[in-house]
């Protein structure tokens, strides 16, 4: 089914084996990923002891009987800071573990996951251009059957696939810009939730009254902003691809997962704004965590 190999990821495996096909197959052993942010976090683990974390490690493992993803709790800081380092390389290391007995995660779940993680790794440097392509992957994907979507994407990854993406993608941003802006309820942002008590978020305020034009022009921002500001996004992108499992299960809720991904992104994109990741790294990675932690406390709330 996979033609090409995992453009980002490499085996930990020193036999050689491929690693592309061995992810799809199933058998007695499980898949293990493990994110570069998770190596980095391993290294030191009991550095933090942020509200998010109270000390405890903020490493997370979903398992599967076929598949183990390892990720992390990004509502802490340290966690953060090490999803949305400037030097992040965004890889994944692939492993293998015994099968335990547990349910099985779906062939198709792991391959759409898969696929979404290649078109990263070919978009990665331009998020937008990024999730034109994965919102476009999926709409297509969602009534074909595996063998299909592995095509389309092969198709889309060619050279004159790319070039087309991108004309349309270039058509599209002077028409209505994208990704669209109508279902991203700008009130209903998490990063809301501490502009009132934090200076450094004051100059957030004004925008969050504005209407649509105005996030119109944030997304589009975003394509001329500095290579620092564009990479944060990548790797937050890459750290919702792996540790949401994006598009998710079920074919009806992509275009939801996507929205939510989108809101999510439009949120740290808000934050780029008004903190500067060249001049305050940790600042920036702290005040992304305490939003998800707000968050959390607003919904449970
Ligand atoms: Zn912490």
């Amino acid at each position: 089914m996979m033609k090409n190999n995992f453009a980002s990821i490499h085996s930990r495996k020193e036999n050689g084996t491929d690693s592309a096909r061995s992810l799809l197959t199933e058998g007695v052993t499980a898949s293990v990923w493990t994110p570069d942010y998770v190596l980095r976090l391993r290294q030191n683990i009991h550095l933090c002891g942020c509200s998010g974390c109270d000390g405890a490690s903020p490493l997370l493992q979903f398992r599967w009987n076929n598949h183990v993803r390892h990720s992390a709790d990004i509502s802490c800081n340290r966690a953060a800071a090490e999803i949305l380092s400037l030097t992040a390389s965004c890889t994944l290391s692939v492993s293998e573990d015994l099968a335990e007995h547990l349910p099985e995660l779906s062939a198709e779940r792991l391959q759409m996951n898969q696929h979404c993680l290649r078109l990263f790794a070919a978009f990665r440097t331009e998020p937008v251009l990024l999730l034109y392509a994965l919102y476009g992957f999926i709409r297509q994907s969602g009534p074909l059957d595996p063998e299909r979507r592995a095509a389309l994407l092969e198709t889309w990854l060619q050279p004159a696939g790319r070039q087309r993406l991108v004309q349309d993608f270039c058509l599209q941003q002077d028409e209505h810009g994208f990704p669209p802006v109508a279902g991203q309820r700008l009130e209903a942002l998490p990063i809301w939730l501490l502009v009132d008590s934090d200076a450094r978020l004051h100059k957030l305020k004004a925008m969050r009254k504005k209407g649509e034009e105005t996030l119109r022009q944030t997304w589009r921002g975003l394509q001329k902003a500095s290579r620092a500001r564009r990479k944060i996004l990548g790797n937050f992108l890459f750290y919702e691809l792996c540790h949401n499992f994006f598009p998710g299960h079920l074919v009806p809720d992509w275009e939801n997962n996507f929205a939510d991904l989108c809101r999510r992104a439009l949120s740290l994109l808000l934050l780029l704004t008004a903190v500067s990741p060249e001049l305050d790294k940790e600042s920036l990675s702290a005040l992304f965590a305490a939003s998800h932690r707000a968050a959390r406390r607003e919904a449970f709330s």
